[in-house]
């Protein structure tokens, strides 16, 4: 049996800007901290610019109640902004959203139904970031680009009725985005 048992996660990307600069600003030489750091190495502000803004967290998650299999959706939280793919309430979004989790490396390691694409996951399970990654790239468009993003694949929870949300399960929200 599938139950409406929603887990969300918490994104940050609320620093790319800076976390930009710091790179451009890095010398050749030097390597960047996500590739020479561990999640539990990293600063507040580090932490956060590893967020990649893909949204994939804030889709709900369905649990069967008896193997404790996890179906994703393509239903987005009530507070998700579609049109710039990131939480329409960052700041508040705990209060607001009582089952939204902070991120923490510990839930990293822990939480079944992180999307295989997040760059938190990516990192802890040592494959690095992707080229479209924000502090990759340079830019916050490139998740989009590569299709890592769930912007324009969502449906807002507020437009789905309750008996259709077996309807929305898909199966992408948890797959891999390829490197290339
Ligand atoms: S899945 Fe990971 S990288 Fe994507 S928005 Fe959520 S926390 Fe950020
Ligand atoms: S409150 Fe909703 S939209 Fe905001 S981060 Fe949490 S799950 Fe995502």
């Amino acid at each position: 049996m599938v139950t409406n048992r929603f887990a969300r996660a918490a994104c940050g990307g609320m620093v790319l800007t800076e976390a930009h600069s710091a790179v451009a600003a890095m010398h050749d030489s030097e390597r960047p901290f996500w590739e020479t750091k561990q999640l539990d190495e990293m600063t507040a502000k580090e932490w956060e610019s590893l967020c990649d803004g893909c949204g994939r967290c804030c889709v709900h998650k369905l649990e069967d109640e008896d193997s404790g299999e996890i179906a994703y959706t393509d239903i987005v939280c009530f507070l998700f902004d579609c049109d710039s793919c990131r939480c329409g309430d960052y700041a508040n979004r705990t209060r607001r959203v009582p089952d939204c989790l902070q991120l923490t490396p510990e839930l990293v390691r822990s939480l079944p139904w992180l999307p295989q694409s997040c760059a938190y996951r990516r990192i802890e399970e040592g494959r690095g970031l992707a080229w479209w990654h924000p502090l990759v790239s340079g830019s916050r468009d490139t998740v989009h680009a590569a299709g890592a993003s769930v912007r324009g694949r969502v449906i807002l929870e507020q437009h789905v009725h309750p008996a259709m949300v077996d309807e929305r399960i898909t199966d992408w929200p948890g797959e891999d985005v390829p490197d290339q």
